[in-house]
């Protein structure tokens, strides 16, 4: 028998960056909400001070979800076997208060605003001949225009540092000129630029590019966010990307929304707690949500709302698992819509530039002290005629360097890359040792390009392998298809010419996009499976995150997405988390249990 609790206005899986908007809103609303965490609290300070420890962050992943605990299972198609990921790996969930807003990277870029009517824009430019075989992408139920208003709050709100490329359509000088129209400059001047930015960029220009400065939700100076207290500037210690920021620099919800929320007196997180089951009642209904309690004993939080705000596959799952007879199927899956469209931003590097005699200080910094140029971005050049679509940003990956954390576990893309360019030693050895000798005179070239969606690539529940609660995992079935692979040949040789211009002793290409495969790191940004959309026909959400056929039920984040485009998910996500709180407090908490227009 579940020990049940008193019931609150909203319960959230998570206490991660969706959830802790949320709370920080609606509780100024006079609701009450109780967020569900499955692993701890960490505040920036004291359990980051002097969180300078490679093994403990990187190499152990302290900050990471439980492998041991919950995987998911990975195919490159329907007629392989699906085996689970036993140590990380392709992506990086969060696992405590903050979620992976703790641990990751802070880079906001807002996505083109041809990236929010995909199908429509590519439709009318190429053609319906042009779409990639077998693909499924759609439209976006929201706009580039729909979220600027919210993408300029949350930069307000948090501080957010970068170069203006586009102030109300006037196009300014050294900011990112294909970005969207914004009603706002950056809050701050963006990060210093590194060595190796600096090098990438002077080519880039003589190649007639125009680079820029990566936005960033890093401080590049003092800033007085929404709290009111004063937050320090990047130290630009290196220890940014798996590490939480220990003098607040990095945006994390510890360092905002939380504080906030819990001043209200109307927010509670339960920590060391696991989501296990939406509870409906014999309409639908959500009720609220079960879960395995730190004291191991099996708990319910009734609810009015339920806000399914975990990592992207965590709400596919939870959704999938939450079976009844009012959703034979899983909640949101009446029409067979849920684990549709999954996808995986693209992160290869395909040159890496050997600077015989030269040093780039690549240990300090974070990833976004750096140029990128965005000519090859979506669809910001023209595809006739090439065989694919979508695109690339491409940027120097040379920052964060770690001596340690880097070189353990070679798997790890970055560092394989770094290091060991095509036909370089992968393997432990005396060739490894006298690489990494030099390993702070290589830049390596990156792109970060578009997931689009397909038909093939999914996510459904295992039928073979289960969780420490014998609950079946997920199961990704992904692989990349033609598409990828000739944008990934076209952007290659787009890096190639950047790093010749850079100047190398010795230049390594890899021309054709690595085997997709979950055992290295490939982004963090794992999108869809629980797509958002204008017709309960060809999604699980409306616009603004609502279950069509479970109205009390909201899911948020990167499982809205119907495709990816080339750029970090995370200003998207927060901008569309605004969106959605302004809706629901507008019409939502007037109507509570209807559909919002
Ligand atoms: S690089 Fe800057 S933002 Fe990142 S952890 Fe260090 S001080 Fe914080």
């Amino acid at each position: 028998m579940a020990i049940e609790h008193p019931e609150v206005d909203v319960v959230t899986m998570g206490a991660g960056f969706t959830a802790a908007i949320t709370a920080q809103q609606l509780t100024a609303e006079g609701l009450d909400v109780v967020s569900l965490e499955k692993g701890g609290a960490k505040w920036t300070w004291p359990d980051f001070a002097h969180n300078h420890d490679e093994l403990r962050f990187t190499a152990r992943g302290e900050l990471l979800h439980e492998l041991e605990k919950e995987s998911w299972t990975w195919r490159p198609d329907e007629g392989a076997p699906a085996l689970p990921m036993r140590q990380y790996g392709a992506f990086h969930p969060g696992n405590n208060m903050g979620g992976a807003a703790t641990h990751w990277s802070a880079v906001m870029w807002r996505f083109l605003p041809s990236d929010y009517d995909w199908l429509t824009h590519h439709l009318e430019r190429y053609g319906p001949s042009a779409l990639p075989e077998g693909h499924s992408n759609q439209d976006w139920p929201v706009s580039y225009d729909d979220l600027e208003p919210f993408f300029a709050q949350f930069e307000i709100d948090t501080g957010m540092s970068g170069q203006t490329g586009n102030l109300n359509g006037q196009i300014l000088e050294g900011g990112n000129p294909f970005e969207g129209p914004r009603s706002t400059t950056y809050p701050l001047p963006p990060l210093a630029a590194t060595r190796a930015g600096s090098r990438f960029a002077e080519a880039a220009e003589r190649l007639g590019l125009k680079p820029f400065r990566q936005p960033s939700s890093i401080l590049s100076q003092g800033y007085t966010d929404m709290t009111g207290n004063p937050r320090s500037g990047c130290l630009y210690c290196g220890y940014c990307t798996r590490y939480g920021c220990e003098v607040d620099a990095k945006l994390s919800p510890q360092t905002t929304f939380l504080p906030l929320a819990f001043d209200t007196g109307r927010y509670e997180i339960r920590t060391h707690c696991y989501v296990t089951r939406i509870e409906v009642d014999n309409t639908g209904r959500a009720t609220g949500l079960t879960y395995l309690g730190r004291d191991g004993r099996e708990h319910f939080q009734p609810a009015r709302i339920v806000l399914v705000s975990g990592y992207t596959m965590s709400n596919v799952r939870l959704l999938m698992l939450s079976r009844s007879a009012a959703h034979p199927d899983g909640i949101g899956n009446a029409r067979g819509q849920l684990g549709r469209n999954a996808t995986h931003q693209i992160l290869q590097l395909p040159s890496v530039g050997m600077f015989e005699g030269e040093r780039f200080n690549t240990y300090m910094g974070n990833t976004a002290t750096t140029h990128a140029v965005y000519e090859y971005v979506g669809d910001n050049f023209d595809h006739a005629g090439l065989g694919f679509l979508g695109g690339a940003q491409i940027f120097p990956y040379a920052g964060e360097r770690l001596p340690i954390g880097n070189m353990e576990g070679i798997p790890h893309a970055a560092t394989a890359g770094e290091t060991n360019a095509a036909g370089d030693p992968r393997e432990w050895g005396q060739a490894f040792k006298d690489r990494m000798r030099n390993w702070d005179s290589f830049i390596p070239l990156a792109i970060q390009g578009d997931s689009l969606a397909y038909h093939r690539n999914r996510f459904d529940l295992d039928p073979n392998f289960t969780d420490f609660l014998g609950r079946p995992l997920l199961r990704i079935t992904f692989d990349w298809t033609d598409n990828e692979r000739r944008l990934h040949a076209f952007l290659a040789a787009r890096c190639a010419e950047i790093m010749d211009e850079m100047g190398p002793t010795e230049r390594n290409d890899q021309p054709e996009i690595e085997d997709y495969n979950i055992a290295r790191y490939q982004t963090t940004h794992i999108q869809g499976g629980c797509i958002a959309g204008n017709d309960p026909a060809d999604s699980v959400t409306n616009r603004y995150g609502q279950v069509w056929d479970a109205p009390n039920v909201f899911v948020t984040g990167a499982a809205l997405f119907p495709q990816n485009p080339g750029a970090n998910p995370t200003a998207t996500v927060t901008a569309w988390m605004y969106l959605a709180l302004d809706q629901m407090k507008r019409e939502y908490l007037r109507r509570p249990g209807e559909l919002m227009a």
